[in-house]
């Protein structure tokens, strides 16, 4: 069994509040400098930014999962994590139609920059990414299967966008086998207050919207290759 140090709810400076210092290039050199085997970059209702950070990051050894931050119809968040590129920009494809189309105010919100694999920016993506899709919590878990991918409910222990805040409750016909902490405090007393919770795998990421909020070396899973699928499938 290897332990893979991970970090796979990263930012980039495709979402609105993410850092314009969080391009593809930074993000990958910033695993690098932690030490981390594996990251996600999990942009709020995108996946845009992916696929320049797979390609950076061949160069080092670190292996990147393209994901998505969606934001379901009841404003909960979710980490949709792909084992492939192309699988993760179709399921960004079907999530933009889903998006209520709202014009990006950048000195409100920020910018919201694609990058290319020269580490440039391509494109400005011009509706806010942030705001709620029309997909509802309940349709996730089949509609990212339909892409090989899964759902992951994000940060459940805060007091918005989360399951919890949002739905009050796990729906009991869920399918998902992992939950995310944001700070490891939280974990005994959610298990206390929701019975069954314990039955989740738990992962603990940074949710970073700048450079030095990603994850140090601390957290891993164990999984006996680095192959994507088999890491998502450990998920
Ligand atoms: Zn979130
Ligand atoms: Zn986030």
């Amino acid at each position: 069994m290897n332990k893979l140090y991970y970090d796979l709810h990263i930012h980039s400076c495709l979402s609105p509040c993410g850092d314009d210092d969080m391009t593809p290039a930074n993000i990958v050199g910033m695993a690098v400098v932690n030490n981390l085997d594996v990251i996600a970059i999990t942009d709020h209702n995108t996946c845009r930014n992916c696929g320049p950070a797979i390609e950076m990051a061949k160069e080092y050894g670190i292996i990147v999962i393209p994901g998505m931050e969606l934001c379901t119809s009841e404003e909960v968040h979710i980490l949709c994590l792909f084992s492939n590129l192309e699988n993760a920009m179709k399921f960004s494809d079907y999530v933009y139609s889903q998006l209520i189309k709202v014009k990006n105010n950048e000195e409100i919100f920020g910018k919201q920059e694609v990058y290319n694999n020269m580490d440039e920016i391509i494109d400005h993506e011009p509706y806010l990414l942030i705001n709620a899709s029309n997909i509802s919590f309940n349709q996730v878990d089949l509609l990212v299967k339909e892409y090989n991918g899964i759902m992951i409910p994000a940060h459940i222990d805060k007091n918005s966008n989360s399951v919890f805040s949002n739905l009050g409750f796990i729906p009991p016909e869920s399918k998902f086998n992992t939950i995310e902490f944001a700070s490891k405090e939280k974990i005994e007393e959610f298990y206390h207050q929701h019975k069954g919770l314990d039955k989740y795998n738990v992962i603990i990421n940074s949710d970073a919207h700048y450079l030095e909020n990603i994850n140090k070396r601390t957290n891993y899973i164990e999984c006996d290759s680095r192959d994507k699928e088999e890491i998502l499938r450990k998920l």
